[in-house]
Parts: structure tokens; sequence; C-alpha cells
């Protein structure tokens, strides 16, 4: 056992692991072993991103007690690599082992009409919404908010599925059964300027460091690139921060957390969302950050000092989704060659789909526009014929 005296610290090589045989999980296990944990995943497939590089795994659904089981036997701490598990499973998994964060935590993350009640709870500045669970909350909505709004269900969306815009009050039922009858908040539409995220890191003595703001694109309400730092001056900068250093003091959290916001026309900033877990955003910290957002979330998890969360210079990132590859594999080596900076991240995912996130790419550059332009430009060089 090489668990230090100090109750909630773990030293190398303690077995460590994360819930999520994803991408995310999959970096997580890297950053772990390169600190020399011995590091494991509970993945639901023996194939997943994750499975494929960890040092031991548990097959098995998220929320099943035999893998939990076999997770606590194997594991000394745990931590997540999605808001989707189960809190009572998280609940069971801490009377035996560090979780890191905890499951109030990923409770309150993981559904949107919980996440909209904590930030309203601590005034922290979001767009005006309503919950819908009837038909009636739902023309009482559009009421309060106006049209547009955007319907999202409550609980298991991602990249913006389970979601849809409402323009008009006709439309509201077939909107709604579009989703489901689900329960969902109604959510004012915000014409934003730009969005931005921040990444923080916690630790369990309440210590928190924060990277600077990433300026985020979207393509089809998924990630498309990243910038960081963000152009958007010292103020909104500072308050970004600040406020996201806010949310996961009143959260608690320990590990890396993610806050998305929308920065409106008049410089305003709304939080969107947040993940209580490293998030695609904060993927080019590991090339650009002294510390990788994963490194932090071993350190959190691990109850160790948190690292530097310094940029060693500007970077961009695009992601890499699965229609690159409908006319075949794409050019990586003419990608490669036409700037040799561009640094390569496939997830080990065997069939792209499109919409799903396969890889990424990172550039450094003195100047993050730049760094945005050589980025974009490696990726068409991808599919060029
Ligand atoms: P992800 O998990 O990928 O962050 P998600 O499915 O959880 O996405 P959101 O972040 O809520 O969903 O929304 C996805 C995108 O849809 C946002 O990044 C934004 O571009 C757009 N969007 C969401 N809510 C609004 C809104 N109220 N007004 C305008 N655009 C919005
Ligand atoms: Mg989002």
């Amino acid at each position: 056992m090489s668990r230090n005296e100090s109750p909630g610290i773990l030293y190398p090589p303690a077995s460590i692991a994360v819930i999520g045989g994803g991408q995310l999980g999959r970096m997580f296990l890297q950053a772990a072993q390169r600190m020399g944990f011995r590091a494991g995943v509970l993945s639901a497939t023996d194939d997943a991103p994750g499975a494929q590089v960890a040092d031991w795994s548990v097959v098995s659904p998220p929320d099943h007690l035999p893998g939990l089981r076999r997770l606590s036997e194997q594991a000394e701490a745990i931590t997540v690599e999605f808001e989707n598990v189960s809190a009572p499973a998280l609940r069971w998994l801490a009377k035996r082992r560090l979780v890191r964060p905890g499951w109030r935590t990923v409770w309150v993350s993981q559904n949107r009409i919980r996440e909209k009640s904590f930030l309203k709870e601590h005034q922290i500045p979001h767009a005006p919404w309503r919950a819908v669970l009837t038909a009636g909350d739902l023309d009482e909505a559009i009421k309060a908010l106006g049209l547009p709004l955007i319907l999202k269900t409550a609980s298991s969306g991602y990249d913006g599925k389970g979601q849809i815009r409402l323009e008009r009050a006709e439309d509201a039922s077939s909107a709604w059964s579009s989703l489901g009858n689900v329960p969902c908040v109604a959510e004012q539409w915000v014409s934003f300027h730009a969005e931005v995220s921040v990444v923080v890191a916690r630790g369990f003595d309440g210590s928190a460091v924060t990277y600077p703001v990433a300026l985020n694109r979207h393509e089809r309400h998924i990630l498309d690139s990243t910038v960081m730092p963000a152009p958007v001056g010292p103020i909104v900068s500072m308050n970004a921060q600040s406020l996201s250093l806010a949310v996961a003091q009143a959260l608690g959290t320990v590990g890396v957390l993610t806050v998305e916001f929308f920065l409106t026309e008049a410089g305003e900033l709304l939080v969107n969302e947040m993940a209580p877990r490293p998030h695609n955003s904060g993927h080019l910290t590991i090339e650009a950050a002294v510390s990788s957002q994963f490194e932090q979330q071993v350190r959190a998890l691990a109850g160790l000092p948190l690292g530097q969360s310094d940029l060693t210079r500007p970077a961009a990132m695009v992601n890499l989704l699965g229609d690159l590859w409908a006319d075949g594999e794409p050019r990586w080596d003419a990608a490669m060659r036409s700037d040799p900076g561009v640094k390569l991240h496939l997830y080990g995912k065997r069939t792209p789909a499109a919409g799903r996130k396969m890889g990424h790419m990172t550039v450094l550059d003195p100047d993050p526009e730049i760094a945005l332009a050589r980025a974009l430009a490696a990726r068409r060089v991808l599919t060029a014929r």
C-alpha cells in the first residue's frame, strides 16, 4: 500500500482508476502512468479508448454492482470521466475508497435543473430559464422567456444532443415530444458574441488554480476549435476565472471542473454549463501548459499538490470528427509534412462516424490566432485529394 501517513494522500505506484473508457479517461490514464501510478479503468467494452491503454480494466456498465465491487478491490482512489455516473454508485464507492469529485458534485452537474438551480442559489450569472415538467410549464416558459428559446433535456445531453431550438409557440408541443416529453429546461436564447470556458483544478485542501480562458467555436453544436488564451481582454478573463473558482468552491469539488460561458455582445458573462472533469477545451494544455488538465486530475485525485497551470505558449486545438473519414483514411503524413509543429492525438476508436470525436490536433504559436490558422490549415490538408 502506497498510501502516505496523511489520510487522503496517495503516492505512486498506488492504483488509481477512472470510471469511463472514452478519450477523457484515456488521457487521464496516460497522465497517471507518466507519474508512476498503476492506472485502471471501468469501461463498458475492453476495446474502448481508455481500456486500450490502462494497466488494468474492469469491463462493466458504470453502475453495475459487481463491476463497482471489482473496481473498489483494485483501485485506492477513483475519479470519473463523465458526469452521467449514478450518484448512488459513487456513494457506494465512497464508503470504500477515495472518490473525487464527490457524488454530490456529480449529481448537481448531471441534471440541468439541479445545475441551474445551483447557479441561481449561488447568484452565479446565467441565462433566464424554467424547468419544464408539464406542457403547461412550457407554455409558461414561453411567456416568461420569450422566443426563440432552447429546450434541453434535463439529463444525458452532450454535444448538442437532446436540444431543440423553439421559434414559434405553436411548435411547442411537437418540440417537447421530439425530446420524448422528458423533464427539460427551457432556456432563453442568448445571442452571444463568443463562447469561452475555464478549466479549474481544486485540491482536497481547498487550494485551486485556473487555466487561462479558452475561446471555443462550435459547429453543429459540437466543439470545433479552441484557442488559449482567449482574446477577450483582462477584465473578462479575470471575471471568467473568478466566477469559475466561485463555482468550484461552492460545489466543494475535488478534481478538475470546467465552466462554459456565453460572452454576450454587452461583455457580460453567463454560465452555460459546468462539467466536473477535464474538458475538450482543455486538451491543448497537454502540450501548452506546465501541467495538463489530466495531470491536475491525477494530482487532485491522489491528494498531491496541484501543478502550475501557466501556459508555456499560446495554443489552438481543432477536433477531428469522424466526418474526416468520409472519403477514406485522412492523410496524416501530408498534414504532418505541411506543418511539423502539429501535434496529433488519436483516441484509438475503430469506427469513424459523423460527429464522433476521433482525435484532435494542437499547434503552439506565440500568436494564438496564428496557432488556430495553422491547426485549421493542417486539418484541411487531411482531406485534400
Ligand atoms: P457539450 O456537452 O458538448 O458542451 P451540451 O450538449 O451539453 O454540449 P450545451 O453546452 O448546453 O450542450 O449546448 C451546446 C451548444 O449549443 C452551446 O455550446 C451553444 O453553442 C449552443 N447553445 C446552447 N444553449 C444556448 C442558448 N441558450 N442560446 C444560444 N445558443 C445556445
Ligand atoms: Mg456545452
